[in-house]
């Protein structure tokens, strides 16, 4: 039986990124990306007004001034004025050189005359302020996330570079399975890991496909022919009699790297490699399921798409006490603003703390105490 940390190592040290391709700007939500992304221009490439008012001579001390105009954004023509004068401005417009921008709020109008309670505060954003030229906005290996994407497009950067789609595949296996829409029978489960893996692959930016299979090899080998990036099998990685996922990955020429973790919950996890393909046989059962997708498949993920390592480990200290257990444990928990919650679960397959759950807690086999510090995963 392998630790976390062996496991984390074991991947760290055999999963490799894949091919970089461009993709479309909206497609790269939840990609990583693969190149450094430099800004063309300086930004903000001009002068900008932040504010909504006027703008006069700096060097103009004069105590009141005549508007002769007004600078709107998008206008692109050359402003000049002289001293005693003023124009207005609105917040974006370019901000004529040698100008000082006084906000609205600060400004007393009468007919086409002004006056100033206050100057001399710095209401533009100047040139190149925020990045210069040929600057690096975003580096190689970043999550791409709605405002990475909102960056990227304020540069030009219209088709990143980002790991290829990859070919992603889900297998819900047992014979006791029924889609979620049916009523089971006596002895019948529900399936709740397809919808859960369906959504978090939608969360990651993930394509994957589904299918659901009963309880022998065959048709799990059939369902897993052809090559895939990432393989997931749900149940049947356990050593019960009819737990088949090892022998049909091996079968399938996949080298088994892990069948067993001491984590809780989640012990029967399979993780297989072929080439640069990645499977995992996950528990069944739906707690275990949802913390090996977070604390294994992620990671893997990550990797494979080019990003880091391992799942990005938080620290907060814990509300309440936890019991630890020979096995490392990772506990269900609210994130609050006093600390960490621990959430009731009686056992792997108790979805029921999920329902509002945001972090999954570390618990060494020595457990926790109530205001200890502990490292945390962010769930989604
Ligand atoms: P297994 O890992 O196949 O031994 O399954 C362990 C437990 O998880 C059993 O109680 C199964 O009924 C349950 N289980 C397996 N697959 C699913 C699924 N897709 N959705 C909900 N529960 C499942
Ligand atoms: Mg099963």
């Amino acid at each position: 039986m392998k630790t976390v940390e062996e496991v984390w190592g074991l991947l760290r040290g055999h999963v490799m990124a894949r091919e970089a391709v461009e993709t479309e700007l909206t497609d790269a939500l939840g990609a990583v990306l693969r190149e450094d992304v430099k800004t063309p221009e300086d930004q903000p490439a001009f002068d900008r007004s932040a504010v909504d008012g006027f703008v006069v001579r700096a060097d103009d001390p004069s105590e009141s001034f005549r508007v002769v105009g007004e600078i709107r954004p998008g206008d692109g023509r050359r402003h000049t004025f002289a001293a005693g004068e003023a124009a207005r401005i609105a917040t974006g417009a370019a901000v004529p050189e040698g100008g000082e921008v006084i906000m609205l709020e600060d400004a007393e109008a009468s007919g086409d005359m002004v006056r100033f309670a206050r100057r001399g505060l710095d209401h533009v954003r100047r040139r190149g302020e925020d990045a210069k030229a040929g600057d690096v906005v975003a580096s190689a290996g970043t999550l791409i996330g709605a405002g990475t994407i909102g960056l990227l497009a304020s540069v030009g950067c219209v088709r990143p570079k980002v790991t290829r789609a990859l070919d992603a595949l889900h297998v819900a296996t047992g014979n006791e399975i029924v889609g979620a829409e049916q009523s089971p029978s006596a002895g019948q489960v529900r399936d709740s890991n397809s919808p859960l893996v369906a959504a978090w692959a939608r969360s990651r930016g993930l394509r994957i496909r589904q299918k659901r299979v009963g309880e022998d090899a065959d048709s799990l080998r059939r369902a897993i022919e052809g090559h895939r990036d990432l393989l997931l099998v749900s149940g049947g990685a356990s050593v019960g009699g009819y737990d088949c996922t090892e022998e049909v990955l091996d079968a399938a020429g996949f080298e088994i790297l892990v069948t067993k973790v001491a984590v809780r919950p989640g012990k029967p996890l399979i993780v297989g490699r072929r080439g640069e393909a990645w499977a995992f046989g996950l528990p069944g059962n739906p707690l275990s399921h949802f913390v090996c997708l977070h604390v294994f498949v992620d990671a893997v993920l990550s990797m494979i798409r080019g990003g880091p390592a391992a799942p990005m480990l938080r620290k907060a200290r814990l509300s309440s006490s936890v019991a630890g257990n020979p096995r490392e444990t990772w506990w269900p928990a609210v994130e609050e603003t006093n600390g960490l919650h621990p959430l009731a679960w009686t056992s792997s397959g108790d979805l029921t703390a999920l329902a509002t759950a945001d972090a999954l807690v570390r618990v060494p086999p020595s457990g926790l105490a109530a205001g200890a510090e502990a490292e945390f995963i962010r769930i989604t």
